[in-house]
């Protein structure tokens, strides 16, 4: 399985802007490493420079053990499943053909990704049977997000990135989706790198914790029993 590592990065912006100030970092393969801090510290700019929706100023990114930078991007991206908040499903395209994306635009055989969604829909809870032919308009929140798990992960990648994965999902359901989302983690062994604003949910997920501070810089990286005695 396949981690992640910060050398030394460094993000500014055109503006001036220094987002992410020498980051140095390790996502050990298997785990779920949580980034928080206040609104403006640089998390998401990590998160995408990892799959390159941005680019690092300086320094070094790799991911099972490959500078990013040096990869062609498009095959980058099939190897790193991306889920973020508000998940940005085709709202033309059913659920199966939702998930079918990526295996589509690979030319896949039309039984292999067939098999392929069906195991997805029923690995997220939402059989097939009843969900497969559905638009995203006719999904709860939490149900859109389940389906944009589904389609990230639909070519198997080894590791996943998460923008406020769960922001958008009502309280009382995002707790079951939390602990589905830990099960399915850990049965797949997926390595995760989860941006989140919720300290809670950091304690709940994370196997470990990384504590940005204003200005981009990571201030504390530790357990999340220890980030949360802190
Ligand atoms: P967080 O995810 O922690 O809220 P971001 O990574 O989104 O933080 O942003 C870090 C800093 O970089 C903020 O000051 C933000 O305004 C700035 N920033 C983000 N994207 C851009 C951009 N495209 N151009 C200029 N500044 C940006
Ligand atoms: P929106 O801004 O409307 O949410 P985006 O164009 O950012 O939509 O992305 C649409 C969907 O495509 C996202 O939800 C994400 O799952 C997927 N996606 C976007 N960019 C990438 C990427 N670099 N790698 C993998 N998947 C991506």
């Amino acid at each position: 399985h396949a981690g992640i590592t910060f050398d030394h990065v460094r993000k500014e912006y055109p503006d001036g802007t220094v987002a992410v100030e020498d980051l140095s970092l390790e996502v050990t393969p298997g785990e779920i490493l949580c980034l928080v801090g206040p609104s403006g510290c640089g998390k998401s700019t990590t998160l995408r420079m990892v799959n390159r929706l941005v680019e690092p100023t300086s320094g070094t990114i790799t991911v099972d053990g490959a500078d990013v930078m040096a990869q062609d991007v498009v095959e980058l991206r099939r190897s790193i499943g991306y889920v973020i908040q508000h998940v940005g499903l085709f709202p033309h395209r059913t659920v199966a053909q939702n998930v079918a994306t990526v295996p589509g635009l690979l030319k896949w055989e039309k039984d292999r990704t067939a098999a392929r969604v069906e195991e997805l829909l029923a690995l997220v809870g939402l059989p097939q049977e009843t969900y497969g032919d559905r638009y995203p308009h006719e999904l709860s929140g939490g149900e859109r997000q389940r389906v944009g798990v589904a389609r990230a992960l639909a070519v198997e990648p080894p590791v996943l990135l998460m923008d406020e994965p769960f922001g958008a999902v009502d309280p009382q359901r995002r707790r079951s989706l939390q602990q589905e989302f830990r099960d399915l983690q850990r049965s797949l062994g997926l390595t995760v790198m989860m941006v989140t604003h919720d300290i809670r949910e950091a304690v709940i997920l994370a196997d470990r914790i990384a504590v940005f501070s204003e200005g981009g810089t990571l201030e504390q990286l530790g357990s999340s029993e220890e980030v949360a005695q802190s």
